[in-house]
């Protein structure tokens, strides 16, 4: 039996200031100002009788920009992906994914645990199979074969890297499960940091899948939220798996108000991320014992081995940390480094001497 304590799910390393330069994940990005002020000001009502105007606002702002008919704020975006599988497959079906996905990897199955959906999870070190490879994953229909239901591309790729997908590929598999009758999602956490890096709109992206949803609690520095868009049907479904789910809520203006504000404000900043982090690629790719993968860099996050340096991951990620510096260990091996608006280039410039500094000091030790 695990102890209690080894059901934790995220191990923040413990400290009693906050780290200056956090690059463990866009998610450690906190409301600023401004948009305290939006959701102190929200107009609200009861949003599970579609009755709050500002959520209902949000919900036509972000179906607008993604090209879909409607859309429904969610808690989160695991609630987004599991929603998605739900109202598009049925128990004993079978999904598709990447295996570094974040339905594969931190969603606790519950796709299979809620939804009764088992996943085929494609080799992809950055994240991103053929349009082939995911033509092949397609059952025969048998009667001793799970049925292939629906097909998930993640844009970005959070733990590959934030690796982008090429708008052709995202098409080819589109048309592949449509042609077999399957759904196909966009699991859209970021996609708007996609959109910062190839400058093609997000509803470009998005047209003809069945479901896509955006995060507004990564880059655009929202505190809660996901809007979950498909067509009027889809989210009409949507809505009765959200509120069997638990997720229906009363006055959630104040956190809507959040999501519009970083749709007005906040949008500009994922390109500043992205550049950001091609500043921190740039200070560390020729760090002796630093491993990346021939993509890295597409958008806000970074991925990288100290395999090398004969250290794990975990003990870098401390070494890091004392420095004031926050990674993540992903891996026994593999470090993530995400870049958002709560990291200026000064900071991003200091992140990259700690990531040298700290590799050296190992690789010393290591040839000593
Ligand atoms: C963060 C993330 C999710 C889950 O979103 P939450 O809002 O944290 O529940 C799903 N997919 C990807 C790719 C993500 O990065």
């Amino acid at each position: 039996m695990l102890e209690w304590g080894g059901l934790l799910p995220i191990r923040l390393a413990r400290r009693a200031s906050p780290v200056t330069i956090d690059l463990y994940s866009d998610t450690q990005t906190r409301p600023t100002p401004g948009m305290r002020e939006a959701m102190a000001r929200a107009e609200v009502g009861d949003e599970q009788s579609d009755s709050d105007p500002t959520t209902r606002a949000l919900c036509e702002r972000v179906a607008a920009l993604l090209g879909q008919e409607d859309g429904v704020f969610m808690p989160s975006g695991t609630m987004c992906n599991l929603v998605s599988i739900l109202v598009q497959t049925q128990a004993g079906d079978e999904i598709v994914v990447d295996d570094q996905s974040h339905i594969y990897n931190t969603e606790a199955a519950g796709s299979a645990a809620i939804g009764g959906v088992s996943v085929k999870a494609l080799p992809t070190p950055a994240g991103l199979y053929t349009p082939e490879a995911f033509r092949a994953a397609i059952r025969e229909p048998a009667r001793t074969a799970p049925r292939t239901a629906l097909v998930s591309v993640e844009q970005t790729t959070s733990f590959s890297g934030g690796s982008v997908w090429a708008l052709p590929d995202m098409r080819a598999i589109r048309d592949i499960a449509h042609a077999h009758g399957l759904k196909a999602h966009i699991d859209g956490a970021r996609l708007l940091n996609a959109v910062a890096a190839t400058g093609i709109p997000a509803a470009d992206y998005a047209a003809g899948f069945d479901s896509v949803w955006l995060d507004l609690s990564k880059g655009l520095g929202c505190p809660v939220g996901a809007v979950l868009c498909g067509s009027k049907r889809f989210v009409v479904e949507a809505w009765r798996w959200k509120y069997r789910l638990g997720g229906a809520m009363r006055q959630s203006g104040v956190l809507a108000a959040a999501g519009l504000y970083a749709l007005d404000h906040h949008v500009v900043q994922l390109a500043t991320d992205n550049a950001n982090l091609h500043a921190l690629h740039r200070g560390i790719a020729d760090v002796p014992g630093l491993g990346f993968e021939g993509n890295a860099g597409h958008s806000n996050i970074l991925c990288f081995s100290v395999e090398a340096l004969g250290v794990d991951a975990a003990a870098f990620a401390a070494a890091c940390l004392a420095e004031d510096v926050r990674v993540r260990a992903i891996g026994a091996h593999q470090i993530r480094a995400t870049t958002h608006l709560d990291v200026d280039r000064a900071g991003i410039e200091r992140a990259a001497d700690v990531i040298r500094a700290v590799a050296e000091t190992f690789h010393d030790r290591a040839a000593s």
